[in-house]
């Protein structure tokens, strides 16, 4: 349909609904008309709190200014992840937004490492040469002014969901997006094309649009309500299919990382926040009950609880067809990874950016949907191949939940991946692939792959050199972290 965009209508607003207009808005400014509609009866899902460091480049663009979002979302500094109970019980290992040691061409620091860690009885891990890492265990940060990249510290933020949604609703509405209040109870084809033409209010308004972003949550409401888009269910890798989320009095201590504690089936998360701790259990109602979960998180809060449980339930997989016709899905509606890694805010925020690299303003054809859908497509599943590392690389053996999800079947891609690194070390990455070589190898080595062999460049230096070379990373590594503010230091400092 060769029809120019004009008016684009978001429904929802959630993350994925403010989100969309505010990025939308900014970019495309007067050369469309924006408008959401949300219903505060329905409400939002009210988690989704832990973010990766591309969310930065979001803000930039979006004008934000760094100290008042963090004052006003009550945003803490997210430097890692750090996975308890993973590989076995009673373990742990961080995955950092940092990588170890420097970079050398052709071949990665850690086979450096591998050979002395084989042949020279050095006892160091990749984790001491990681400046993410030094930082997070010290609970210090501060932005770092780098002029050698060996001393980046990438980090992301965690914040209050709600609040996020009310920060961005700010930048869309300043931005010229509208906002309409009400619960849609129909909605209106094209009897030709099938696109949608307009969604009906209860209270009888009639809202048009060119182009819908169904931003309506897990219920899809015109991708998969009225287009039928299809799912991909995924729930056979990632089995785990509820959530309960309960918010906690804060540390006295602010940590600088997410935590995630595995239980007997599933995971706990821990988001501490400048006012509030967020918890949750993620677990697979086949291994254990709703009872035993809520047990299971109320008994490991560590902080008193400060409200009362958010049931949630989901199915992983994504929508089959993430843009159909002239709807976008955006958000949950578009497809549910757990949040193991923080993706699914970052999968709005790409989500948002390819529509903006494939804008339709002279009409929607197969070519850009095609093209969407395929680009959409690549993105969930290799995040998805990497969320599955995690679960089927334990050696657990206390619950059938961890013997099962080692037992199964991975897709081929990720098969190749741990095989290519357990030989010797080789990490690759695919086009466009979020979680990069340092990402693969932490949690790869975290988990327990171990590499059999190393990179015959790492041959090519003698045994003192890779010693002293070893030695003089760590140190330019573990030298600045003292001299860094604490964490809540910073906050203190930005909050004022
Ligand atoms: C347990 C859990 C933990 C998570 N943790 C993280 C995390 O740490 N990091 C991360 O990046 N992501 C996380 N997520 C994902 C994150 O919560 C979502 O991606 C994000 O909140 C976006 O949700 P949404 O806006 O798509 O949907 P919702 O928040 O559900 O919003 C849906 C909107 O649609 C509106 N709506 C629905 N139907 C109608 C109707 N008929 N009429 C009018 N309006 C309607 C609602 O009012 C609402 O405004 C998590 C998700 C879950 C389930």
């Amino acid at each position: 349909m060769n029809e120019s965009i004009k008016k684009v209508v978001v429904v929802g607003g959630g993350t994925a609904g403010w989100l969309s207009a505010a990025l939308l808005k900014k970019v495309m400014g007067q050369s469309i008309e924006l408008e959401l509609v949300e219903s505060e009866a329905i409400g939002t899902v009210g988690v989704g709190e832990a973010t990766i460091p591309p969310i930065r480049m979001l803000n930039n663009v979006l004008g934000l200014n760094e100290a008042e979002f963090i004052r006003e979302t009550k945003a803490t500094i997210k430097l890692a992840i750090k996975f308890e109970n993973w590989r076995v019980n009673g373990g742990g290992y961080l995955h950092t937004f940092g990588s170890p040691g420097r970079s050398y061409a052709f071949c990665h620091f850690h086979h450096f490492l591998n050979r002395a860690r084989k042949e020279l009885a050095e006892t160091s891990t990749i984790w001491d040469y990681d400046l993410n890492y030094l930082s997070a265990m010290e609970g210090r940060f501060a932005k770092m002014d780098v002029k050698d990249p060996i001393l980046d510290m990438p980090f992301a933020y965690h914040f209050d969901a709600s609040l996020y949604a009310k920060f961005l609703r700010k930048i869309a509405e300043q931005s010229g997006a509208t906002r309409t209040e009400g619960m849609i109870a129909d909605v209106t084809q094209d009897p030709m094309t099938g696109f949608i033409k307009s969604v009906h209010l209860k209270d009888g308004k009639e809202i048009k649009g060119d182009l819908f972003i169904d931003c309506s949550g897990f219920r899809g409401l015109l991708i998969q309500q009225k287009l039928g888009a299809g799912y991909d269910d995924w729930s056979h890798w990632l089995p785990c299919d509820r959530a309960i989320a309960i918010p906690s009095n804060r540390f006295e201590k602010t940590l600088p990382y997410t935590r995630s504690i595995a239980h007997k089936a599933g995971w706990q998360w821990r988001i501490p926040l400048q006012h509030r701790n967020g918890n949750g259990h993620v677990y697979c109602s086949n291994y254990i009950s709703d009872d035993e979960a809520l047990h299971t998180l109320k008994n490991n809060l560590e902080t008193e609880a400060v409200g009362e449980p958010n049931f949630i339930r989901f199915k992983t997989g994504r929508r089959r067809k993430q843009w159909h016709k002239n709807v976008i899905a955006v958000g949950l509606s578009s497809g549910f990874l757990e949040p193991l890694e923080s993706t699914s805010i970052h999968l709005i925020q790409s989500a948002v950016v390819r529509l903006l690299h494939l804008f339709p303003h002279d009409g929607i054809n197969e070519s850009i949907v095609a093209e969407y859908n395929a680009q959409s497509k690549l993105e969930f599943e290799q995040i998805r191949d990497f969320i599955i590392l995690h679960y089927h690389v334990n050696e657990r053996d206390d619950s059938q939940f961890w013997r099962d999800v080692r037992n199964m079947e991975v897709p081929e891609r990720l098969k190749h991946k741990i095989a290519l690194f357990r030989q010797n070390g080789r990490l690759i990455n695919e086009h466009n692939d979020l979680f990069l070589d340092a990402s693969w190898l932490q949690v790869m080595q975290g988990q327990g792959v171990t590499p059999e062999d190393y990179h015959p460049m790492a041959k090519g230096v003698s045994e003192q050199n890779l010693l002293e070379m070893l030695k003089t990373i760590r140190k330019i590594k573990q030298d600045p972290v003292s001299k860094l503010p604490t964490h809540d230091e910073f906050l203190e400092k930005v909050c004022g």
